[in-house]
């Protein structure tokens, strides 16, 4: 039998290549370099294991991420592969030990951070053992485009020089095409084969709603779709992260903090119970997340607009890993766009820096603003054309534009006039106060009920302004001032849109709280087994997490949850029977097969 398909089923326990992974593995085993965009969850890590394994000598992968390379040397030493990883968490003698198993070819796999591969001295002791090939995960760090850059990734352009006969593999999820070129040169990757697989996750289904109270949309969203389960909340401040974990938990959430102030003995205690337990929600800054291999994330939730589509698809990537259907849910405002306007023209970068930040921000509002399918339009901005997909809140509940063009025309010559009649500049709250004509403090206090727009914009409500107000700054025909605060002024494109050369489509607000049908389908989909095999996967979700806390390694370690699911619908009676099942290979049939026909057994079909 062919080596890597013999490797995928007896050590794995998996039938069938998924993509393009077995074309990249057989490239790799046969001494190639390779270039793989893969999204999240798709398989990756597979795709130098399988290599490291068949090929003489130890596969080298330089991870930025020493916080998970011992969760990730415990999922292979479970399958029976031996690997090992050497960084800075180490004692001295732990660190003697590796070394020794790797001069002595004892290992299949070693993991090491970039920082210790750029040491001379680790290159040195690298060469004095057998190197199979060297696989850079997260090869997007390599590059100042994308959003992770690491100096440390720089040094590895060496590897091609020093060790110009070992295959080289660069992995990651996250590459738009300047990346993608950037990667491609800075490692020297000239001659590799490039293997970009289709971006699509179709089990995870996008939805992006309109902000009115977050952390109250977001608690109803995580009651009404995902109780019990594990997620991801994404908030762009410490303050935000620490005051919606509070507010989450307060109402019977298992919600934990998780952001760089906190001390790293804490954020790795975050860490590792949202692996090892079940249903932790973690709610962090951007800083939590990536490379976390946790395959039953049933969402991932942003209740701050984030900077960038590239990094708002990896960071929804981390859910449904495993296929099983997820949600990305994001509720975004009229105060994001200011904020996030404000916060590029006060960054300290140069004009072109600042340039490139607010062509990421314009896509991302580009996708919150759309009319038409979110997939369809995040997967172009990766440069892949699709048909809309039937599971974004677009498709199921499609929502109508309207001709927003005389009130855009309202409220941009409010602006004008009061610039040029009194040399004043507002935020949104007053422009729509003097549009509506609402007597306040403020709008008496500056006899705004003599400016010619008074009131003249009584047929929309507070709500449909501030969505008037937030798609025209989107498209970039109204701006914030860089005066700090917030104050809106008109830009070059307002004038056609003044002199009536221009029309504004606007997406209609959605009525409050309606609850869509998408949440249904969401709904129907997760409670996909029948009712007895739901009752034994249950079962065994019980009996997995007491076996991971026995060796203390994360539950998805002992199996994932589709193996259990397989389980628990084909109640397997025997150890052959148990072979077939998805996830189980030779070495777990070994340590849990006994167990698991029990379990089995012990349940009333
Ligand atoms: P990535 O690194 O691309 O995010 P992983 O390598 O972590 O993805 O794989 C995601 C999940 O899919 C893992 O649980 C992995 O075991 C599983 N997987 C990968 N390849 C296969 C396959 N061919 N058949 C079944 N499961 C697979
Ligand atoms: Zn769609």
């Amino acid at each position: 039998m062919n080596p890597a398909l013999s490797v995928l089923e007896q050590t794995f326990g998996y039938d069938s290549f998924r993509g393009q992974q077995h074309e990249i593995i057989q490239h790799v085993i046969d001494g190639g370099d390779a270039v793989v965009l893969m999204p999240t969850g798709a398989g990756k890590s597979l795709c130098y294991q399988i290599p490291s394994i068949v090929r003489d000598g130890t596969g080298v992968v330089i991870s930025p991420l020493i916080a998970l390379m011992q969760d990730q040397v415990d999922a292979l030493t479970a399958v029976g592969v031996r690997a090992a990883f050497l960084n800075s968490t180490q004692d001295a003698a732990e660190q003697a030990r590796v070394e020794q198993a790797y001069l002595a070819g004892e290992l299949d796999l070693l993991y090491v951070a970039p920082e210790r591969l750029s040491q001379e001295q680790t290159k040195r002791f690298l060469s004095n053992g057998r190197i199979a090939l060297f696989a850079i995960d997260e090869a997007h760090c390599v590059s100042q485009w994308g959003h992770d850059f690491r100096p440390d990734y720089l040094a590895l352009s060496e590897l091609a020089d020093r060790w110009p006969d070992v295959p080289r593999i660069a992995l990651t999820a996250t590459a738009t095409e300047a990346t993608h070129k950037d990667i491609t040169a800075r490692l020297q990757l000239g001659r590799a084969r490039h293997f970009v697989s289709d971006f699509d996750r179709p089990n995870i289904q996008y939805r992006i709603v309109s902000k009115n109270e977050p952390r109250k949309q977001l608690l109803d969203f995580i009651r009404a779709e995902h109780a019990g389960d594990a997620g991801i909340v994404y908030a762009l401040s410490r303050k935000s992260v620490e005051q919606t974990a509070e507010f989450l938990g307060s109402h019977g959430v298992t919600a934990l903090a998780y952001h760089a102030g906190m001390d790293s003995a804490s954020r790795a205690r975050t860490q590792s119970r949202f692996l090892r337990e079940d249903g932790v929600v973690v709610v962090a800054t951007i800083a939590f997340g990536m490379g976390i291999d946790k395959p039953d994330v049933r969402f991932v939730a942003h209740i701050d607009l984030p900077k960038a589509v590239e990094g708002y698809y990896q960071e929804t990537g981390r859910a449904g890993r495993d296929g099983q259907p997820s949600t990305a849910w994001l509720t975004y405002g009229l105060q994001d766009v200011v904020q996030q306007r404000r916060m590029i023209d006060s960054s300290p970068g140069d004009l072109a820096h600042r340039r490139r930040m607010s062509a990421h921000l314009d896509a991302m509002l580009a996708l919150c603003e759309t009319l038409e399918c979110r997939r369809v339009n995040l997967l172009a901005y990766f440069g892949q054309t699709s048909a809309p997909c039937g599971n974004c809140d677009t498709c199921l509940d499609p929502v109508t534009g309207w001709d927003g063009t005389v009130a855009a025309q309202k409220l941009l010559s409010t602006v004008v006039r009061l610039q040029r009649e009194r040399g004043q500049r507002f935020g949104a709250g007053q422009l729509i106060d003097i549009l509506r004509g609402k007597e306040t403090p403020r709008t008496l206090q500056h006899g705004h009920e003599r400016l010619a727009t008074w009131g003249i914009g009584q047929e929309l409500g507070e709500q449909q302004w501030r969505g008037v107000v937030r798609q025209l700054l989107a498209k970039g025909m109204l701006a914030v001032n860089d005066d700090g605060y917030g104050t809106l002024v008109t830009t070059e494109a307002s004038a056609a849109v003044l002199a009536g050369s221009e029309s504004v489509m606007l997406r209609a607000e959605p009525e409050k709280a309606t609850r869509s049908r998408a949440t249904k389908a969401a709904k129907k989909a997760a409670a996909d087994l029948p009712e007895s095999a739901a009752s034994l996967f249950e079962q065994l979700r019980v009996w997995r997490a007491e076996q991971a806390r026995e060796q203390s390694v994360p539950a998805y370690i002992v199996f994932g949850d589709a193996t259990l699911r397989a389980v628990a619908v084909e109640r397997p009676a025997s150890e052959t029977d148990l072979s077939t099942i998805t996830g189980i290979g030779a070495k777990k049939l070994e340590s849990y097969g006994a167990m698991l026909l029990e379990v089995v057994a012990a349940h009333p079909a």
